[in-house]
């Protein structure tokens, strides 16, 4: 039986997992270190079809998880450490062990970008977090700010809300980009605030945040804000690194698809946010994640003939 590895284990690697495992093909899913990707740092998941009334994000990776086992596929938790795409049977590495597989699905989406600033990577952990999820119990009755205009900076306010006494949103521009629903939620939460047209300069505090330094970008004004906590949720970049100089990639590091999701080395195909920087969608990744498979499964019939 020919093998397709997939590197990733978010939505779309899973779905790539399930096709592939139908498609009668071995599928061997390199899950990463942390598996189910994105959607594991989520709480509710409103706009996958199929649950009506919402699902926890680690719970619906979970789940597709084991439906991908169910259907055959095998899983390595562990993170690919490097990989050679020069030359058939393709290699992953995880550590010392190489896996070979004669088609290669690479689905290893992005990641939450920082702001780049010391003060902000000093303070990692004590004050500064990129995951309201994983951190907002630590901000219980205290005040917080999350910084970015965008669904995710919303949703990490609108989850902070719950334990935390107040919420500044501090965003660049005069407007958000985050979606009208979202926009509705948190304007309508009295204890959300907004502060527009403000960079954050620099995270203040020496052991523990206690405030940030914001410039106004009209007038060049500098302010201070005190705060115990600042979240940042300001986009995020693709999984790349391992793949540079391997396969073409784009001036902003995303992978870049030929034709459907072919990459620049046939037999190599990539799926969900790794290559989509437009939809960036749990659905849309799962739907790409199909669309690698099958144009993974015809690569492979078509070289047995
Ligand atoms: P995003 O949509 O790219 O938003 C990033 C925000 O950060 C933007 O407002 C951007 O400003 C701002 N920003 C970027 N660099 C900055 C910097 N250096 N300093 C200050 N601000 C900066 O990213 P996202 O919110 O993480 O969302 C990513 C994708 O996931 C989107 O497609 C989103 O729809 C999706 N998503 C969906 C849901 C949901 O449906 N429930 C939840 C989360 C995420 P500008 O506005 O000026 O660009």
């Amino acid at each position: 039986m020919k093998r397709i590895i997939i590197i990733g284990s978010g939505p779309a690697g899973l779905t790539a997992a399930i096709y592939a495992a139908r498609g009668g093909v071995e599928p061997l899913i390199i899950a990463g270190s942390n598996l189910g990707g994105q959607l594991m740092l989520t709480t509710e998941v409103e706009n996958f079809p199929g649950f009506e009334t919402g699902i926890m994000g680690p719970e619906l990776m979970e789940r597709m998880r084991k439906q991908a086992e169910r259907l055959g596929a095998r899983f390595v938790d562990g993170d690919a450490t490097s990989v050679e795409l020069a030359k058939r049977p393709f290699k992953v590495w995880v550590g010392q062990t190489a896996y070979e597989g004669d088609a290669f699905i690479i689905a290893t989406g992005a990641s939450a970008r920082w702001l780049g600033l010391e003060s902000e990577q000093r303070l990692r952990g004590r004050g500064v977090s990129s995951c309201a999820t994983c951190d907002a119990f630590f901000f219980k009755n205290k005040e917080v700010v999350v910084v970015g205009g965008g669904d995710t900076a919303l949703e990490e306010a609108l989850a902070l809300s719950k334990v935390a006494k107040k919420i500044t949103i501090t965003h660049w521009r005069d407007r958000l980009r985050a979606s009208k629903m979202l926009q509705d939620r948190a304007f309508k939460d009295e204890k959300i605030a907004f502060k527009w047209n403000s960079e954050v300069t620099e995270i203040l505090g020496k052991a523990k945040v206690e405030g940030i330094r914001l410039k106004d970008v009209n007038t060049g004004e500098q302010t201070e804000l005190k705060c115990d906590g600042v979240f940042i949720a300001v986009g995020h970049k693709p999984n790349t690194e391992l793949f540079k100089g391997q396969l073409e990639l784009d001036e902003n590091g995303y992978i870049i698809a030929k034709k459907n999701t072919a990459t620049s080395v046939e037999g190599v195909f990539v799926a969900g946010d790794v290559y989509d920087y437009v939809y960036r969608q749990a659905i849309t990744a799962a739907g790409s994640g199909c669309k690698a498979a099958l144009d993974a499964i015809r690569y492979l019939e078509a070289q047995e003939n």
